[in-house]
């Protein structure tokens, strides 16, 4: 077999175009096939699909292939402009690449394998090409493939934001609770960015009318940006937050504390956490501690309490709970714990609606580690475009058609 039949075989390229030579340079680790038409060939119009244009002229592009072994191979095509009646002067499309990249489709179709395991600098630096060559890829791929969306039968929303860029700046997820995908993705993280989804969602065969359920923090942004985005939704807080919120005073009271008990020094990450999850060090520094007297233990065993609160067999038992509860904790006379208790109050339905809906961001956590820790391994963004164009890449779910 002649090598120009065997990579034409191999490329599974059809008429007109054919591979009409080949040159490789082994020292210059690359490998450069040239393609051609036959003679008199006629071409679609890419614009209206016309057929059988003439070719006009013809421009000479290259265009990076996946490796011949280890060299770098290189398709190269004299690439016909046809005279179409009805649209002018046109550059027709060829089979092995998108117009205007400079790759083919196989190569983008291993770059973007590449990009869903490393980041995008290290996968450029194993195809060596620079990475913004790359980034284009990943934006014209996700772009496409969010494009083709499908949101039409969602009614369940997890939100939550995540940091962006250098701690500043966050940016709002939003998951459809039900196939474990991102949805949306954007800036910021206000009333706004809801308004946002629901444009978004209209636009992707969705109902923002249709949405039922939300699961949120207890942020005044997203309670408002629900209220006047998606009626319809129902507001679970998220009781991942709503311990938060009670952790955090607990963590307050022992600030304070510790100014007149040194006892306290060193504590910190045992009161937030839970008996069970204590190392056998923080059990013996617990047993050690003047637990009876001090003040964080108290609001600590308060916190403990609330957390039974999700233990309850129904909304009602725990309606209940949670009113002894509050009663408790606004009788502490621990601030921090009693403005918890207050902000409990005021999110009362929101907490209880968790009996009826069971929905939690603990999917919507699980998403953010995993961009946290791609943004971390690629040492951050230059955009937040890139960085939502990686949320997407990983946990949107998206079919990017790629060639096999
Ligand atoms: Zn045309």
């Amino acid at each position: 077999m002649r090598d120009t039949t065997l990579l034409q075989l191999a490329l599974g390229l059809a008429p007109p175009w054919a591979v009409s030579r080949s040159d490789f340079d082994p020292e210059a680790h690359r490998l450069d096939i040239q393609i051609d038409f036959a003679p008199g060939s006629r071409f679609a119009c890419p614009t209206c699909g016309a057929a059988d244009c003439p070719a006009y002229d013809t421009e000479r592009m290259t265009w990076r292939h996946l490796n011949f072994f280890q060299h770098e191979a290189y398709l190269n095509a004299r690439v016909p402009r046809v005279n179409c009646g009805k649209c002018g002067i046109r550059k027709v499309t060829v089979p092995w690449a998108r117009p205007d990249s400079g790759f083919t489709l196989l190569f983008e179709a291993l770059v973007m394998t590449l990009v869903s395991a490393m980041p995008v600098k290290a996968a450029a630096r194993m195809v060596g090409e620079h990475d913004t060559r790359l980034w284009r890829v990943v934006h014209h791929y996700v772009e496409q493939a969010r494009a083709r969306t499908d949101a039409a039968g969602v009614t369940r929303i997890a939100i939550d934001e995540t940091a962006a860029r250098r701690g500043h700046d966050s940016i709002t997820l939003f998951v459809d609770i039900d196939q474990a995908r991102v949805l949306f993705v954007t800036e910021g993280k206000d009333a706004a960015t809801v308004a946002a989804l629901a444009d978004d969602l209209a636009v992707h065969g969705g109902v923002p009318e249709a949405i039922g359920e939300v699961c949120i923090d207890m942020s005044p942004a997203f309670i408002k940006g629900v209220a006047e985005g998606l009626p319809n939704a129902a507001i679970t807080f998220d009781k991942f937050h709503a311990v938060k919120a009670i952790n955090d005073a607990v963590d307050q009271v022992r600030r304070a504390e510790q100014k007149q008990q040194s006892l306290l020094r060193g504590t910190r990450y045992i009161w937030l956490r839970n008996p069970a999850n204590l190392s056998d060090r923080q059990h013996a520094t617990v047993e050690s501690l003047p637990t009876r007297h001090l003040k964080t233990a108290r609001a600590y065993q308060i916190r403990l309490a609330f957390q039974e609160l999700y233990d309850q067999p129904s909304a009602e038992a725990a309606a209940g709970f949670l009113k002894k509860w509050y009663f408790w904790a606004t009788h502490s006379r621990l601030e921090p714990v009693i403005d918890a208790a207050r902000t409990v109050k005021r999110h009362w339905d929101g907490i209880l609606r968790w009996f009826d809906s069971k929905i939690a961001n603990g999917l919507i956590e699980g998403i953010n580690s995993l961009v946290q820790a791609a943004k971390a391994k690629a040492r951050g963004y230059r955009s937040t475009r890139n960085l939502k164009a990686i949320v997407y890449l990983l946990a949107g779910k998206l079919d990017f058609r790629l060639p096999a």
